[in-house]
C-alpha cells in the first residue's frame, strides 16, 4: 500500500523592526500608501513552514528537530532583534511587507529542505500580528 501523504508544520517567532518605504516614490506618496507603516516600527512576529511528504519506514516525513534547527540558522538567527530594512542581507532591497517577507523566508530554505528525499515544502505563513498573517505557497504568475 502506497505510504500515507503528511503535512508536517513547525512555528518559530522573532522580533524585529521594519519601515515599509518606496525609495522610488516622494515622501507624500509613501505616507499615502502606507500609513502609520511608513515609520520605524517593530513586531512580534511568528512564522510557519509547512513539508509535506510521504511518511516512511521511520515515521517522519522530516525530524521536526532538522526543520527547526533550519529555520533558525537560515531566518531566527539572522532577523531576530533586527530592523529588516538595513540588518538583514537577504532583504536587502526588499520593501519589508508580511508578503515581501514571506517570499524571501521561502527563498531563503527551500534550498535547504529539497536535500529531503520526498520532504517538500508546501507553505510558508508569516504573522505580523495576532490578527494578520500572509502565507506564500510558491506560486508565481
Ligand atoms: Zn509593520
Amino acid at each position: 500500500m502506497p505510504e500515507p501523504i503528511v503535512q508536517i508544520t513547525r512555528r518559530e517567532e522573532f522580533s524585529a523592526a521594519h519601515r515599509l518605504h518606496d525609495a522610488r516614490l516622494s515622501p507624500e506618496e509613501n505616507a499615502r500608501l502606507y500609513g502609520p507603516c511608513n515609520t520605524d516600527h517593530g513586531h512580534n512576529y511568528a512564522f510557519e513552514v509547512t513539508v509535506r511528504g510521504p511518511v516512511p519506514r521511520s515515521g517522519m516525513v522530516l525530524d521536526l528537530n532538522r526543520l527547526m534547527a533550519i529555520l533558525r540558522e537560515e531566518i531566527v538567527s539572522v532577523v531576530d532583534h533586527k530592523h529588516l530594512n538595513r540588518d538583514v542581507p537577504f532583504l536587502a532591497g526588499v520593501i519589508p511587507t508580511a508578503e515581501n517577507v514571506a517570499v524571501a523566508f521561502w527563498n531563503r530554505i527551500e534550498p535547504r529542505l529539497s536535500a529531503f528525499e520526498g520532504a517538500k515544502l508546501v507553505s510558508l505563513r508569516v504573522h505580523e500580528s495576532r490578527d494578520n498573517f500572509v502565507e506564500y505557497r510558491g506560486e508565481r504568475g
